[in-house]
């Protein structure tokens, strides 16, 4: 194979989806595999509604995710002027002609055909058929014109291969002499898309299933123009649990990259569930290193039916796909802590409770990274640590509405209980592991209470929470001091 050349070509009308993200990460996986080039092209033809923030937003959603490209960012309309020489050349090639039809008049032949109920209507090629001096005549009149593409009229059609999908043909019949330049002499998006997939050399097209449509017309462009087309391979759609295109209209910040990045995911985990909406490696491998993904992907094994975003829209519960917060939750237990302790501490410091004793070469440091390494089996986000952990990091912390419930309300004793415990946990000396499941369970038994029964009530006003990790290793983890302040101000929680 010669150097494989490939692109991601957002337009920039938005923030960045995560199903664009998808076709950068396929397209970037394709070109790390094969020692490739991934270039990345702006395409910003449409100048009403490209902005500069939506460009800044899609470069930074990139450079957050790992998605590094090789070439560019290059512009569309940087090259306006070659766009507008290939239509030109298209007219001169005799593969484009001028169409002068009025917008009324086309509008009242597809009214008729809708009205014959003939099927489709196609543009009947009336200006197809004008002789050059008529062209000429309406030239110098002034009258305004499209420039539309000449389909071949012989019999057969565009056929080509698709890596994903197969065998597709699509019959000369079936497409219509396509418009190439509007009357106000702008190229369409469809010729300049090719014009610069040639001009960038680019070997692969890997674009949604969307794309799909344009692929026969782009083909016939790619061949007047005298350019071998490049291989396609078309992603399935990501679709809903109700069968709907993602969108932020739908469903609001959740397609955004950005929105991950604000309630805490690790890049590489989104990269990582990304890739598998449309993608599995052949076997039930779900969990992926950088170097293993660029290993395992292939195009080949793109699947052809749309993946499904789990999300359900107003359910409080999902603030996703469980499935990305069950990969991020992965990373999270799973990456060196000394890694996470600078997210960690991004996070605490947007909360407001970071403290700097915690920091590199502060005094609590290695207090930090056991508790990180302790609380994070739990935790889905990175936003976990300063939510569901904050009693770890603030004595200022909301205590759990079904933790009040279920373990201090239905045991009304622990409200003179556990100030008990806060005398007796006080004493214990030294503060040891052994030491404190001894007086826990010592008191339990004195009270005749199963040890839950105290050691729930206290996890409960320690932490917040209602489950969290060994309670031994928790009291440890808050330390002497706040455990025994936090037990005794336990009976205000009791109404
Ligand atoms: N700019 C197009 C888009 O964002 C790219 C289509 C293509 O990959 O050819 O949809």
């Amino acid at each position: 194979m010669n150097e494989v050349r490939v692109r991601f070509p957002p337009s920039p009308t938005g923030y960045l989806h995560i199903g664009g993200a998808r076709t950068a990460i396929y397209n970037w996986l394709f070109a790390r595999k094969h020692n490739g080039k991934l270039i990345l092209r702006i395409e910003d033809t449409d100048a009403e509604r490209s902005t500069q923030e939506s460009i800044e937003g899609i470069i930074d959603g990139l450079t957050w995710l790992g998605i590094d490209w090789d070439e560019g960012p290059y512009f569309q309309s940087e090259h306006a002027a070659e766009h507008q020489a290939a239509a030109e050349r298209l007219l001169a090639t005799g593969h484009a002609y001028k169409c002068f039809c009025t917008k009324e008049e086309l509008e009242a032949k597809r009214e008729a055909a809708r009205a014959a109920k003939t099927g489709d209507y196609r543009y009947d090629k009336t200006c197809r058929r004008l002789s050059p001096e008529e062209v000429a005549a309406k030239e110098a009149a002034g009258l305004p014109y499209v420039v539309r593409f000449k389909v071949p009229e012989e019999a057969g059609g565009v056929r080509f291969h698709d890596v994903v999908y197969g065998d597709i043909e699509r019959a000369y019949d079936d497409i219509e002499d396509f418009v190439i330049v509007r009357s106000n002499g702008r190229p369409l998006y469809l010729l300049c898309n090719v014009v610069d997939d040639i001009r960038d050399r680019i070997t692969h097209i890997i674009r949604g299933q969307d794309g799909l449509v344009n692929t026969p017309r782009q083909i016939l462009l790619y061949r007047a123009l005298g350019a071998e087309p490049p291989v396609f391979a078309h992603m399935p759609l990501t679709l809903d649990t109700k069968k709907r295109k993602i969108s932020k209209r739908t469903h609001g910040e959740v397609v955004a990259v950005q929105y991950y990045r604000e309630i805490g995911f690790l890049p590489w985990a989104l990269v990582n569930f990304l890739v598998l909406l449309g993608w599995s490696p052949g076997d039930d491998r779900e969990i992926f290193s950088r170097e293993e993904l660029i290993e395992a992907f292939s195009l080949e094994r793109i699947n052809r039916a749309n993946s499904v975003f789990n999300y359900q829209k107003g359910d409080p519960k999902f603030i996703t796909d469980p499935k990305a917060l069950t990969i991020n939750a992965h990373y999270l237990r799973a990456m060196p802590v000394a890694e996470l302790a600078p997210l960690v501490e991004k996070e605490l410091r947007k909360a407001g409770i970071w403290k700097e004793d915690w920091g590199e070469n502060g005094k609590e440091r290695a207090w930090f990274l056991r508790v990180i390494d302790l609380i994070r089996s739990r935790f889905h986000t990175l936003k976990d640590f300063a939510t569901l952990g904050r009693a770890y990091f603030d004595d200022e912390f909301e205590i759990e509405a079904k933790a009040i419930k279920k373990n201090l309300a239905k045991h009304p004793q622990l409200k003179e209980w556990l100030p008990e415990l806060a005398d007796r946990l006080a004493a214990v000396e030294p503060f040891t592991a052994e030491n404190i499941e001894n007086t826990l369970r010592r008191f339990a038994e004195e009270k005749g209470a199963k040890p839950g029964v105290p050691i729930n009530g206290l996890r409960t006003v320690v932490t917040g929470r209602l489950a969290g990790p060994g309670i031994f290793d928790v009291i440890l983890a808050v330390g002497k001091e706040r455990t025994v302040a936090r037990l005794r101000r336990a009976p205000a929680l009791f109404v």
